[in-house]
Parts: structure tokens; C-alpha cells; sequence
């Protein structure tokens, strides 16, 4: 039997009415600050989105546009002008940033209260210790699919291919959390498929296509593809799509993980709004 479809595009359509009404009810006034540095088409078609999805839901953006040559100096003012700027609830810098600016040091620069991407080292540091308040963007939106799709973790076999910062890492620590027993794989693991079979629930984020195959999946394991793959012109994630025949359930690509990381950064940046009124 085919796999069921994680459909993230339906949560998505879920969680952004009810920002919307969160927006409504409580009278908040979020937004959002964006900055694009040059002109890499996937970050000027990802900040799209996601200034489409914040004004659909009531959160206004401030979009900031710097040329490729900008300096970090430069960048890093920018970032500390916005830190301060009382009406700026969220920062997103999109990444890449071109050669020569550090992503590290600009992801630190941002206040952690405006991360709303969670990646700054406070946010990660919390979302390890149990405090979920300013989680990274795609592994929690990977966990509130699945939690939404009736998934159980406490005691389940979770397998993590990837162990990236924004992704691999922090997903490990969300599925542990929720009381899974985690293993986590990257390029060095031997045996990679003696590993995942054992998983009842595999998520995959390694930026390789077909790199998991139908017979390194257990039957009737969860399998989440979180990646983006351009091949012949149309974008595939990290799983053999024979894989949803031997799965349970499965997330597709696109309209799976990508949908999700888009309603939590919105989710973030309304929750960072509601916290600055509490605070002030
Ligand atoms: P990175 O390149 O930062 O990390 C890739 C990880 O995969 C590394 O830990 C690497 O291991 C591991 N890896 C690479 N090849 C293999 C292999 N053959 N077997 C096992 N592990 C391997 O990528 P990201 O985590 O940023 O992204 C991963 C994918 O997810 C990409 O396709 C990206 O586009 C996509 N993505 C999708 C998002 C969405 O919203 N849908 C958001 C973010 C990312 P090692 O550490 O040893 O090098």
C-alpha cells in the first residue's frame, strides 16, 4: 500500500489562518524585517514567499536590499539598527550571504529575541535544554507536521541523515525532547542503510537526490525528505520516490518540509510580537 502524503502545504493553510486570527483578536501589530544581500534567485524567490505568507496573515515587512558588494561592517550596522528599532519584532537574513560575509557572525549579531529563524547560538542552546520559544524554523516545522499528522515519538526509533546546524542538529534535539530514541547519520557513517532501516521514523536532510532508496527504509516508517534538489529542471527531495511504497507515511516534495519552514517563521515572529507587548 502507498504511503499517506504529509501534506504541508494543507498544515501550512492551517497554521497561517490561525496566526491570522491570533493577529485579529489580540490586536498585534507584527513585523517583519528581511534583508537580501545580492541577487541569488533562490533567496529572492524564498524572501517572496515569505513576505507573501506574512501579508496574507496581517504581519507587515520591512524588505532591505543590499548589493552583493556590501561589506560585513556594513551588514552587521544594519543588523544592530534593526536590533534596536522598537516596531521590528522579527529578522530574517536570507542565506547565502555572498563570499566573504560570515553567516556565523551575522546570525550571532541578531538579537535572539528577533531570531526568528532560531538559529542564533542562544536559541539553539535553548531549544537543546527543553525551551522551545525561538526554535529553527525547518526541524520545527518538520515536528508540528508530523505532530498535526498524529505521529507518536516517546519511544520510537528516530533516524536523522544530516547533521547541519540549521537542520540535522536541532531536529535531533526536538525528536529527543519528545522522548525518541535518536541516532544521527552524516557523511562519514558506515552502513548508512543498516541504520535507517531500523527507523520508525527517518528524516532525511543531506542535499543529495535518491540518496535513501526503498530498501534502506523500514516497512511502515515515516519518512520525512527535507531536500531541495534541482535535477532537469524540476526540484526532487533526498528520497527515492519508490520509497512511498514501502513507507507509512511519507512528506512529498516540494509541498511537504518547505510550506512548514515558512509557518514557522511566521509563527516565530507573531509569538516574538505578543512577547515585546507582554514586555512592555
Ligand atoms: P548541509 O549541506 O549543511 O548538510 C548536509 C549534511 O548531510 C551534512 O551533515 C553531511 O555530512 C550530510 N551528508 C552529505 N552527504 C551524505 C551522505 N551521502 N550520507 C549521509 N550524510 C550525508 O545541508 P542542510 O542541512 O542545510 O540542507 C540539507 C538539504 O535540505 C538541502 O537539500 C537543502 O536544500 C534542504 N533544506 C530544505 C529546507 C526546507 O525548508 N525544505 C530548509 C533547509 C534545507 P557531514 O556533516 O559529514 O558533511
Amino acid at each position: 500500500m502507498a504511503a499517506t502524503i504529509l501534506d504541508g502545504n494543507k498544515v501550512r493553510e492551517e497554521m497561517l489562518a490561525e496566526l491570522e486570527k491570533r493577529i485579529k483578536e489580540k490586536g498585534l501589530k507584527p513585523r517583519l524585517a528581511t534583508v537580501l544581500v545580492g541577487k541569488n534567485a533562490g533567496s529572492i524567490t524564498y524572501i517572496a514567499m515569505k513576505a507573501k505568507a506574512a501579508s496574507r496573515i496581517g504581519v507587515a515587512t520591512e524588505a532591505y536590499e543590499l548589493p552583493e558588494t556590501t561589506g560585513e561592517e556594513e551588514l552587521l550596522k544594519l543588523v544592530a539598527k534593526l536590533n534596536r528599532k522598537k516596531d521590528i519584532h522579527g529578522i530574517l537574513v536570507q542565506f547565502p550571504l555572498p563570499k566573504g560575509l560570515s553567516q556565523q557572525k551575522v546570525t550571532e549579531a541578531i538579537s535572539p529575541a528577533k531570531d526568528v529563524d532560531g538559529l542564533h547560538p542562544i536559541n539553539l542552546g535553548k531549544l537543546v535544554s527543553g525551551d522551545e520559544s525561538m526554535p529553527a524554523c525547518t526541524p520545527y516545522g518538520i515536528i508540528t507536521l508530523l505532530e498535526r499528522s498524529g505521529v507518536q515519538f516517546a519511544g520510537k526509533r528516530a533516524v536523522v541523515v544530516g547533521r547541519s546546524v540549521s537542520v540535522g542538529k536541532p531536529l535531533a534535539a526536538l525528536l529527543l525532547n519528545r522522548d525518541a530514541t535518536v541516532t544521527v547519520c552524516h557523511s562519514k557513517t558506515k552502513d548508512l542503510g543498516e541504520i535507517t532501516k531500523q527507523a520508525d521514523i527517518l528524516c532525511v536532510a543531506i542535499g543529495k537526490p535518491k540518496a535513501i532508496t526503498a530498501d534502506m527504509v523500514k516497512p511502515g516508517a515515516v519518512v520525512v525528505d527535507v531536500g531541495i534538489n534541482r535535477v532537469e529542471g524540476k526540484i526532487v527531495g533526498d528520497v527515492d520516490v519508490a520509497v512511498k511504497e514501502v513507507a507509512g507515511a511519507m512528506t512529498p516534495v516540494p509541498g511537504g518540509v518547505g510550506p512548514m519552514t515558512i509557518a514557522t517563521l511566521m509563527r516565530s515572529t507573531v509569538a516574538a510580537c505578543e512577547r515585546s507587548t507582554q514586555s512592555s
